[in-house]
């Protein structure tokens, strides 16, 4: 009875709308002292890139065999590892046509690339663009930032450098607030002219995502006071520009992504209720956010901000890509959805995504963990009677493709 739903899921031409296709080779253009060091792609065998999970090896050793001809035998032959190397490497540097090969053979109709777009994959059809808006949140002296844990201060040194690049385009230098608020809207404008189909925060990657509302008048005096060091003033300087952002966002009908999850031991930092009151504000509750990767491994409080609504669904998704769909089995992931789509006002909410990171077979790995875990979870609401087929396959195509069709109006 449940062929009809596993053909679905396999037929399924997917959004993969999280990854960061040629991010390595995007920061390979700064300064070494710039670049986010989680941006590097050696080759790594199937092994090493299997967090532990046999299940992922193997999918591994297929993604290699479709995407770059690699053998199981020449994988696991020692003497090979140079030439794998070396041939990774020439891959790599061929980048539209590895991104293209990776989602044909994963089945991806569209990725959306996110916070660094590659010069390589710039126009291309299949890829859309969704850019990190945190560059404009540090401006001035972010030494002060900087004692938490050398990748946080990667991020926080590559926005530095971001910023920069923006300022030198614009021609702009730091006169005021007024029109520093100003260059960003004229930024942001151009994005959205260029056809981006939404903006990300990382503000947790580099400080606690928690931001107070403060009205934009008071920003003239923060402004001052943060250029001339005083941190307090800085960290509500930003706080107001997320919030000015996020209602530009309701401005353009754009959806936000935030990134929610723990990347080191600073854990209040990565929790998504941060921002719950954003969904309560009048305004920026019309903004649509999207809590990335589950909020891992806080999966109840990403459940928490999309419910939030009660009976008035609110605007608020969830993304499944990063560990808890690449470093995870489908069963594990299946178990977690499962929880989720036993609340019906989630279907149209959670999104698939591969968060495509340490080189261009993560599209392969995602597709191939994300449609197991969608059979999983719904083919076991199914065998408890809780839905029928025909729901069942509305609700894989929804996640795997249709909720993310709608929200970035693809
Ligand atoms: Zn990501």
């Amino acid at each position: 009875m449940t062929d009809k739903l596993r053909k679905t899921i396999d037929d399924i031409q997917l959004i993969d709308q999280h990854g960061h296709p040629g991010i390595a080779g995007y920061f390979e253009s700064f300064p070494p002292e710039k670049r986010i060091l989680l941006a590097t792609d050696p080759y790594r065998s199937p092994e090493e890139s299997s967090g532990g999970f046999p299940y992922l090896r193997e999918v591994h050793y297929e993604a290699y065999q479709k995407i770059y001809g690699f053998s199981r035998e020449d994988i696991d032959n020692p003497e090979k590892q140079n030439d794998l190397t070396r041939e990774y490497d020439r891959h790599r540097h061929n980048l539209k046509h590895l991104v293209d090969k990776a989602m044909d053979a994963a089945g991806v109709e569209i990725l959306i690339a996110n916070s660094f777009l590659h010069d390589d994959l710039i126009n291309k059809q299949n890829i859309k663009f969704i850019p990190s808006v945190d560059p404009f949140l540090f401006p001035f002296d972010n030494t002060y930032l900087t004692s938490r844990s050398p990748l946080n201060s990667s991020y926080i040194a590559a926005f530095e450098h971001m910023l920069d690049i923006i300022k030198v385009k614009y021609n702009f230098s730091l006169r005021n607030f007024t029109e520093y608020l100003e260059f960003i809207d004229a930024v942001l404008d151009e994005y959205v002219k260029n056809g981006v189909v939404g903006w990300k925060f990382l503000l947790a990657c580099a400080r606690n995502s928690y931001c107070e509302k403060v009205e934009e008048k008071e920003g003239y005096q923060l402004f001052e006071r943060a250029r001339k060091g005083e941190s307090a003033a800085y960290t509500r300087l930003q706080d107001l520009l997320v919030w000015h952002i996020m209602r530009k966002s309701v401005e353009y009908k754009l959806p936000v992504q935030w990134h929610f999850s723990i990347i080191d031991p600073w854990v209040e930092y990565c929790d998504c209720l941060n921002i719950s009151k954003m969904i309560c504000d009048p305004i920026v509750s019309k903004a649509r956010i999207v809590i990335l990767h589950g909020g891992y491994p806080r999966y109840d409080h990403a459940e928490l901000m999309a419910l939030a609504g009660g009976l008035m669904p609110n605007n608020v998704y969830i993304d499944i890509s990063g560990r808890i769909m690449f470093r995870n089995h489908p069963r594990i992931l299946g178990a977690t959805l499962r929880k989720w789509l036993e609340k019906p006002m989630l279907w149209d909410k959670i999104m698939y995504g591969s968060d495509v990171l340490w080189g261009e077979r993560y599209i392969y790995v995602g597709s191939r963990v994300g449609r197991d875990a969608v059979y999983f979870a719904l083919k076991s609401m199914l065998d408890d009677d809780i839905i029928d087929e025909d729901t069942a396959v509305t609700i894989a195509r929804k996640i795997l493709r249709e909720n993310a069709k709608n929200l970035y109006r693809l």
